[in-house]
């Protein structure tokens, strides 16, 4: 837990969210400023910059599980979404601990959407 983290404070409920998926290693909630009808926030809980970050293989599994159940309660699943972590400067990562956005509820075409 990094006490100057937002998505840490999130994940781990110090500031509380609207959540829709979560377990022992993840939590996914709502983007406050949705590109999408379904945009979400898959996080770990505990710290990682980025995906690169030295995540274990335990919650990179975790982080996709959280996605397939997100994609479920969304019912998204059939008609399909789009996952994204952007990573660094040029991707303009603005939150510094590592998150996928789930987007989805309509046709995303070629764009690369972020929020
Ligand atoms: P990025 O770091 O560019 O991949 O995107 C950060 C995302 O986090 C943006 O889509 C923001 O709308 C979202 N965001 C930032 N702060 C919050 C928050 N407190 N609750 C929900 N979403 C947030
Ligand atoms: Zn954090």
């Amino acid at each position: 837990m990094n006490d100057d983290c937002i998505f840490c404070k999130i994940a781990n409920h110090v500031i509380e969210s609207t959540y829709v998926y979560e377990d022992d290693l993840v939590a996914a909630f709502r983007d406050m400023n949705p590109a999408a009808p379904t945009h979400v926030l898959v996080v770990p809980k505990k710290h990682h910059e980025n995906i690169v970050d030295d995540v274990p293989a335990e919650t990179l599994a975790a982080m996709v599980h959280a996605v397939d159940e997100v994609a479920k309660a969304e019912g998204i699943s059939e008609s399909g979404f789009r996952v994204i972590t952007n990573t660094g400067k040029d991707a303009d990562q603005v939150v510094k601990h590592l998150h996928l956005h789930v987007l989805g509820g309509t046709f995303l075409g070629e764009a690369l959407v972020t929020a």
